[in-house]
């Protein structure tokens, strides 16, 4: 396939300033990698904690962006799992040592030496971008290339906190309903659980999204929902939230924080955690996650509601994403 030499990028040159729209080299796929034609690549609020230097040791110069979707267009020595014209899904587990103890006990997700997409190596905030084939997924093909963008991160990662909130529970709360709560919510609610929304207070839109992806109640974060939950889920960065969820919390539940990132947690009575209450983070995802959610998502199914934006315009859709002013996830789209 015809790959030109140059392509356009949104490149970060330093923490605590927007990405700039570029022309840059196309990158060239070594032994394992694949040359990824990116027709879609979701906007994460792990990009905005990027720019705004809130995470220790990114890679500079840096192409965000780490849900890509596109096509295999060239392929380095020894790529076995696609084949030139093969749809890609890109993930923000980009490299694993495969070596280290975590690594040899199933938890690929801290390895130590992980390397990420959009993050230590460049990702798809881009036209094209290279990939290790072991970390990528073939996607279903029933979702459009913005539509499946989403699944890559807001869907791994919200599934894997999902799956870790435990197995039996009936009653989850989502604090923060954005591009991960609106595909969880769709998730649960088809496993017969009954989900309680929370969202910034007086955000009625969102709260009305919520009720119509299968919440059973939608309100502010700042009320208690009509009854206890038996986990709780907190997407939003914001660690006043953690004490929140915990009184909203029956006995024996699980509050589990999903970001990157998060504001301080403010100390809270013991009280409200007594009674075999934990709060756990999630970090990353493993293959295993991507591989249960991409199967998932066909069979719910999961609908994702998506804002596109022209890859220019990647700053344009990080700035709604800081203010709120996204509904469902923000997705860039190449030409
Ligand atoms: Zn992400
Ligand atoms: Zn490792």
């Amino acid at each position: 396939m015809n790959v030109p030499e140059q392509m356009h990028a949104m490149v970060l040159g330093a923490p605590g300033k927007p990405p700039q729209f570029v022309t840059v080299a196309v990158p060239k796929p070594k032994a394992g990698q694949v040359l990824v034609r990116v027709h879609a690549c979701g906007v994460c609020r792990t990009d905005l904690h990027i720019v705004d230097g809130e995470l220790s040791d990114p890679k500079f110069p840096l192409i965000l962006g780490h849900e890509i979707v596109g096509t295999a267009v060239q392929v380095g020595d020894r790529v076995e799992q696609f084949r030139l014209g093969d749809r890609v899904g890109v993930p923000w587990l980009g490299w694993t040592c495969g070596q280290c103890r975590y690594c040899l006990q199933g938890q690929e997700n801290i390895c130590n030496r992980a390397l990420f997409t959009g993050y230590t190596i460049d990702g798809g905030y881009a036209e094209y971008t290279v990939a290790d084939q072991r970390y990528c997924f073939p996607l279903p093909s029933s979702y459009g290339d913005a539509d499946a963008a989403p699944l890559l991160c807001a869907g791994l990662i919200g599934y894997r906190s999902y799956r870790l909130a435990g197995e039996k529970i009936e009653r989850l709360g989502l604090y923060g309903f954005g591009a991960a709560a609106h595909i969880i919510a769709q998730v649960a609610a088809h496993q017969g659980k009954r989900v309680y929304a929370f969202t910034r207070p007086g955000d009625s839109d969102s709260q009305a999204f919520a009720r119509r992806l299968g919440a059973v109640w939608a309100g502010d974060s700042t009320v208690l929902p009509p009854e206890e939950l038996d986990a709780a889920i907190i997407f939003a960065p914001a660690g006043s939230l953690v004490p929140v969820a915990l009184r909203a919390t029956a006995k024996g539940g699980v509050v589990v924080a999903g970001g990157i990132h998060m504001s301080d947690i403010p100390s809270f009575p013991y009280h409200i955690l007594w009674g075999e209450r934990v709060v756990r983070s999630v970090a990353n995802l493993t293959r295993r996650d991507g591989e249960e959610l991409l199967a998932i998502a066909p069979q719910v199914p999961i609908r994702t509601e998506v804002q596109t934006f022209p890859l220019a315009q990647a700053n344009d859709a990080l700035e709604r994403l800081r203010r709120g002013r996204i509904q469902g996830a923000a997705v860039l789209v190449m030409r």
